[in-house]
């Protein structure tokens, strides 16, 4: 269970925003749709420990974010939240299968290889596992970009405008892909973006 409440944050510079609570229970899917600029990623961060709440509460399963420490929240964060960055967040010395991997160990979750081989085979990856990053195409550093915030199976799964860079048959494989790893692992997903076209897969919706 992921719960919102109250939610505010303001930058240095003054600029205020404010959210409307969430809930999501194990396994729901949600999209929170809003034009650039309104608190989109922001409000993905808070949810995420990677900003702290100045004002309102995040609990995911019970846990109130800003009840740890930092360093509590990072690993928190590690072993329950799944992140899908809007900019890709990789090791450009590594290959496939050692961000993967990396991204496992942390922090003391299991190094499962079979996880990692089927998620891969799901996502398309798996005659990629050798290569090194660089020298994979944009849409395949798209999916290792959700492998990513997948292969620790995740209570909650955030995605940051997963599909601004897709074109429609594209952007339908990306939202089926993540809601059926959420179905798998029986995550929470929620989903946040501008794009129109997502609209129309999910009922549950909230707008910014
Ligand atoms: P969205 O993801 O919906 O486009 P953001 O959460 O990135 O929106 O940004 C919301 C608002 O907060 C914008 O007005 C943006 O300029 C401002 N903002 C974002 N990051 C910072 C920052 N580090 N310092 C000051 N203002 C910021
Ligand atoms: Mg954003």
């Amino acid at each position: 269970m992921v719960e919102t409440s109250n939610l505010s944050y303001t930058y240095d510079d003054g600029t205020a925003l404010a959210f409307p609570d969430i809930r999501l229970t194990p396994g729901e899917h949600m999209l929170v749709i809003g034009p650039s600029g309104v608190g989109k990623t922001t409000l993905l961060y808070l949810m995420a420990g990677l900003l702290p709440a100045l004002k309102g509460s995040v609990t995911i399963d019970g846990t109130a974010l800003n009840t740890l420490s930092r360093k509590e929240v990072d690993k928190f964060r590690g072993k329950h939240i799944g992140i899908i960055f809007q900019q890709y967040h990789f090791i450009k010395s590594l290959n496939v299968s050692d961000n993967l991997r990396l991204r496992q160990s942390f922090p003391k979750n299991t190094i499962d290889g079979k996880r990692r081989h089927e998620l891969a085979q799901r996502l398309g990856l798996v005659e990629h596992l050798g290569k090194k990053v660089n020298a994979l195409s944009q849409g395949q550093q798209q999916r290792l970009g959700i492998a990513l915030g997948l292969i620790h199976k995740p209570k909650i799964i955030l995605a940051d405008e997963p599909t601004s860079n897709l074109d429609d048959g594209n952007c339908t494989k990306v939202l089926d892909l993540l809601k059926e790893e959420a179905e798998i692992c029986q995550s929470s997903l929620l989903i946040i973006t501008h794009d129109q076209r997502v609209k129309s897969h999910f009922k549950n919706q909230v707008v910014l």
